[in-house]
């Protein structure tokens, strides 16, 4: 398949959108985890579509998400970098990309993942935002030092 083709496909796939976010070069099969990351539900106001297993030429195939009248903030955006460091981000504003960034791993992380510990502080009935540092072995607690150290989708809140 040559490069026009599969840009067409693309644009067969995933409907071009007025203003939001393009979330582009998520690793496949990681799509739905790039929504459960940023919190989106089924009772939030975005509209969303999801394209995966799209054919890329530099990565075989991705996985894209648009998501309509929501533009992302950056710490939103180096969540994404956690489950998909390649992903790039595009910014929409009259059918027209006005901003494009890469994600960068945050180095710190609040209120995105649950601590596994049970007795961590952070579990209690205190209302407290989870906190993690980023660290290459993982995510560090910064209640009580236990580490996610992979399945990270698994710990999401
Ligand atoms: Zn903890």
């Amino acid at each position: 398949m040559n490069a026009s083709a599969s840009g067409e496909n693309e644009g067969l796939l995933v409907r071009r959108i007025k203003n939001g976010t393009v979330i582009d070069h998520i690793d496949a099969g990681e799509a739905l985890n790039v929504v459960k990351i940023l919190g989106i539900t089924g009772t939030t106001q975005e509209a969303l579509s999801i394209a995966t297993n799209v054919p890329s030429r530099n990565m075989g195939k991705k996985d894209i998400v648009k998501l309509s009248n929501r533009e992302l903030s950056k710490e939103e955006v180096d969540r994404i970098a956690l489950i998909s460091p390649r992903a790039t981000i595009n910014i929409i504003r009259n059918f027209k990309v006005c901003e494009k960034k890469g994600v960068e791993i945050p180095t710190l992380i609040e209120g995105v993942v649950r601590c596994p510990n049970p007795g961590c502080i952070s579990n209690t009935h205190e209302p407290i935002r989870t906190k993690f540092r980023v660290l290459p072995g993982g995510l560090h607690c910064c209640y009580c030092d236990w580490v996610i150290n992979r399945d990270i989708t698994g710990h999401i809140i």
